[in-house]
């Protein structure tokens, strides 16, 4: 089957053409058969598409809506330019799997989209009221381009934390308000989550029961998660993907008096403190440089800057201390892994996460960890470690094409 994975944002669209069945799932052998970007739609919009061995092919054109910039793909795939073996017409495409953000309480699994479910997803948009409204964009654009024959499913970022015990997604706040407005940690990133777990036990050839692991997911957003038993049992994003650790724009943790404080303080709106919360904190909020994790080692390097410096550090420490936290969580873990941008190219920022925790026998080969990067895969902690620690690339369009693939021909989501 070829699958079209979509992750609809407000303005943007990212794709990946991903061959798979459950033969190929199997053996591993699933196959990318072309990606793109279109940013900037309603617009002049900025179009990258790339097919696997050939140059990317770069444009921009006036792309109206979502809808509109489908077609554009549509258009460039099956033109015998781009020439993608087995994409000849629209027929190509199988089925089609959309990253969504918020699955609430509902969407515990990856599920077929039909009329109840996009009812659903619309009664999730109070609890994300950035992203939701993005993904169903994308929906409603794949169902009238490809007709209600070529069936759609949605992958929820939440989903993969729904095990999470009462203990650890509620907050301490009355329960009234859980049960009136279901307000509770959901978290995020499961999908990469999900799929590290995945990695390590094929790394490893443990069993999803022997899965204890500490995963980190380290990119522009960032959050660990404590995987006991091979389940999500707690994760540092909550309500909203804010919570947690310090992110390269979002503020993670904090007092929540801070907020009507700065709004005392700055005479702000609650949406320009929610604004400084998400987009002007962070990495980019204590450096006053950049959200970038590359241009502030430059900086470092270049200028040795104090506060790229304290970005760095703040970054790392606050990611020690969940590590720590969910050691005892989980009452230890078997590995920690590393993953996405940061996660996997930043060999300071591992060295630093890890440092000082020979208290848990965690010890980092500094040569190992070094060669640790862009996308290399593997163990980056000494023989003698207690506790190895990995990286993993994650690969969440591989993770939305399967249970694609899975939910359309009625297997198990596992
Ligand atoms: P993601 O959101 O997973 O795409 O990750 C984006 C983050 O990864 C940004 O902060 C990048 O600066 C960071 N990143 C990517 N490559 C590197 C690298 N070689 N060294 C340090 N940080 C990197």
């Amino acid at each position: 089957m070829n699958i079209l994975v979509l992750n609809c944002g407000s303005s943007s669209l990212k794709f990946q053409i991903i061959e798979t069945d459950l033969e190929l799932i199997e053996k591993g052998a699933d196959r990318e058969l072309c990606r793109g970007l279109i940013e900037r739609i309603g617009s002049e919009a900025l179009i990258t598409f790339k097919v696997e061995g050939k140059s990317p092919f770069k444009s921009t054109a006036p792309l109206r809506d979502h809808k509109v910039a489908l077609h554009y793909i549509i258009k460039w795939l099956t033109s015998d330019e781009t020439s993608i073996p087995g994409i000849k017409s629209l027929e190509d495409i199988h089925a089609i799997g959309h990253r969504t953000v918020h699955g609430g309480e509902r969407f515990k699994k990856s599920v077929r989209i039909d009329n109840d479910v996009i009812t659903g997803m619309e009664d999730n948009i109070e609890l994300a009221p950035l992203h939701n409204p993005a993904n169903l964009k994308g929906i409603y654009a794949a169902r009238e381009v490809f007709g209600p024959s070529v069936p759609q499913v949605g992958i929820f970022d939440t989903s993969f934390h729904s095990t999470m015990p009462e203990e650890a997604y509620l907050y301490g706040i009355p329960y009234q308000y859980y049960r009136r407005y279901k307000i509770r940690k959901y978290g995020f990133h499961g999908t990469s989550h999900r799929y590290i777990a995945y990695r390590y036990r094929l790394l490893t050839g443990k069993s999803r029961e022997e899965t204890n692991i500490i995963t980190l997911h380290l990119g522009n957003g960032a959050s660990a998660c404590a995987i006991k038993h091979g389940k999500s049992i707690d994760t540092t994003m909550g309500f909203t993907p804010l919570e947690g650790l310090m992110m390269g724009t979002r503020c993670g943790d904090i007092d929540p008096t801070i907020i009507d404080f700065l709004m005392h303080k700055e005479g702000a709106s609650v949406e320009e403190v929610f604004n400084i919360l998400n987009k002007r904190s962070g990495i980019l909020g204590i450096s006053g440089l950049t959200n970038d994790m590359r241009d502030l080692e430059v900086e470092i390097m270049e200028h040795k800057d104090r506060r790229a410096q304290l970005a760095i550090d703040m970054f790392c420490y606050k990611i020690k201390k969940y590590i720590g936290s969910y050691m005892a969580a989980m009452n230890g873990a078997d590995a920690i892994c590393f993953s996405a941008g940061i996660g996997e190219n930043a060999p300071e920022v591992r060295e630093k996460c890890c440092a000082d925790l020979e208290f848990f026998g965690i010890k980092i080969d500094k040569k190992l960890n070094d060669k640790m990067i862009r996308g290399k895969e593997g163990i980056i902690s000494t023989a003698d470690s207690k506790i190895p620690v990995y990286v993993i690339p994650t690969n969440e369009e591989l993770v939305l094409a399967r249970d694609t693939c899975r939910v359309v021909l009625n297997a198990p989501v596992v």
